[in-house]
């Protein structure tokens, strides 16, 4: 095995790391480590240390959308993670071993070399055993390895400068530019934490000619489309975007329960692989409880609470390279469907209300001998493996951007226990309201536009007909793989 190199210029797979002092209720480190597309996130009390003696604590918090390694500047008071955030240092990361990162996070022990403009060199990320009294809590110990980067006895070396490695700004510059807070209710005063939370607080802002729309506006829509969105998120772990100032404020990632949750959000307890209970709900009171919490995007898993080890849905996600022509994402998602025919099941077409599409797939998972995740993922690679084999200048299974190269990546490892994809008829958090829909085959042709239905086309308007009409009664077991 290649020992990590903290000199390597150019890492093999390009992941993102950054590095955000935050000035909060306490001022911490925010260390994100991309995977699998999103943010991997610990708040370092103390910044991450050069001198391999010490053990910072780390807390585990919600992964973050890649977006927010650009920001730096202030969340608003009132909302999760008030204060001032700064990008103290970026670049990217390695792990030790890239083909087990899923496994070492799982076991709570994770290696990996940082490539920042401040911070180098190789660490490691240790979780420690969960305390009873405060089992939502995930603490980790980072620890610098000792290798050409460590500085034992000045730890603290690398966090000695007070600026910004991106603009050059100190927290109290950053603090000070920051504009006044903009005025978020409409019609009527109010004061400020009730305008925040009021059905007039703009969600979406105005972009590129789509109106702006409100927590009203969206609370509308889901009671509208309740029943269509609950068939494809009720009683499944949930993962949610939540974003309390509207998608132009802090947006995360949230899996896991929180304090002071009402009961209609129910809680699942997987002791297997964390400490932390996972989020699902049951029907509307749920829904809206959700919304009321400014969740935005639903994720649900590919599995419901009754058999979260059988798959009842596959997902495939057709995800172009940057300025890929769409009509090569419509073909693949052709190609695909003839492929997942030929294997005898049934899959549906759903735009995601961002740049790609999905494939998905219902499976009987009450079958006997139905597939359990480790087959249902090795199908689903061995399904994209073979379509990249006979097109290898279309599709790569790699998922580094950089990799890409004017191809498409085929995306198969939204089939695994804890993986999640974006629901049918979830809004997205994204600029004009994007709605992710459910297509008809038939939609599938030259003249099919990337970005799902603007939320804004679907209120005060009939409900639109439902194009995944006969999704579950099309489910079947997932067939045996061929050997290779
Ligand atoms: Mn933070």
């Amino acid at each position: 095995m290649r020992a990590p190199s903290p000199d390597h210029a150019t890492p093999p797979h390009a992941l993102a790391y950054v590095l955000q002092r935050h000035d909060a209720t306490r001022l911490h480190y925010d260390l994100r480590l991309e995977w699998r597309g999103v943010m991997k996130s610990w708040a370092v009390t103390l910044g991450p240390s050069l001198d391999p003696a010490d053990r910072r604590l780390a807390i585990a918090v919600e992964d973050h959308p890649l977006a927010w390694n650009a920001f730096e500047g202030v969340i608003p008071a009132g909302e999760y993670g008030a204060g001032t955030v700064q990008i103290y240092d970026r670049g990217t990361w390695v792990p030790d071993a890239p083909d087990r990162v899923d496994a070492d996070l799982a076991a709570g022990k994770l290696g990996f070399t940082l490539h920042g403009a401040r911070l180098r060199g190789g660490f490691a990320l240790v979780r420690m055993p969960p305390r009873e009294e405060d089992r939502r809590q995930e603490s980790w110990l980072l620890i610098k390895k000792n290798d050409a980067w460590a500085r034992p006895g000045a730890g603290d070396a690398a966090l000695a400068d007070p600026t910004s490695v991106v603009s050059g700004r100190t927290l109290a510059a950053i603090a000070a530019d920051a504009p006044p807070r903009r005025r978020r209710a409409q019609g009527g005063g109010g004061d400020g934490s009730a305008a925040a939370h009021g059905p007039g607080r703009v969600i979406w802002p105005v972009s590129d000619g789509r109106p702006a729309l409100t927590r009203g506006d969206l609370l509308r829509y889901i009671e509208a489309y309740a029943d269509r969105l609950l068939r494809h998120i009720a009683r499944r772990p949930l993962t949610m975007l939540r974003a309390p100032g509207g998608i132009d404020g802090h947006v995360f990632l949230q899996r896991h329960a929180m304090k002071g949750m009402p009961a209609v959000i129910r809680e699942i307890d997987l002791t297997d692989d964390t400490c932390e209970p996972y989020v699902y709900i049951e029907g509307v009171a749920g829904l809206l409880a959700l919304v009321r919490l400014h969740v935005v995007e639903f994720h649900p898993w590919g599995a419901t609470v009754d058999a979260l080890n059988t798959p009842d849905r596959l997902t495939f996600d057709l995800d172009p390279d940057a300025g890929l022509d769409f009509g090569r994402v419509v073909s693949a998602a052709g190609e695909l469907k003839q492929r997942l025919e030929a294997a005898g099941l049934a899959p549906f077409l759903k735009s995601t209300g961002g740049k790609g599409l999905h494939v998905v797939v219902p499976l009987d998972a009450r079958a006997p001998g139905a597939a359990g995740w480790p087959a249902a993922k090795a199908f689903a690679r061995n399904l994209c493996a073979t379509m990249a084999a006979d097109s290898p200048d279309r599709y790569t299974l790699t998922l580094a951007k950089k990799a890409r190269g004017g191809r498409i990546f085929l995306d198969y490892l939204r089939n695994d226990r804890t993986a999640s994809a974006i629901a049918p008829w979830s809004p997205r958090a994204r600029a004009g309201a994007p709605v992710a829909v459910p297509l008809a085959w038939s939609a599938l042709d030259a003249g099919l536009r990337p970005g799902g239905r603007p939320l804004a086309s679907l209120l005060d308007a009939p409900v639109l007909p439902d194009s995944w009409a006969g999704f579950e009664a099309a489910a079947v077991r997932l067939p045996d793989l061929k050997p290779a």
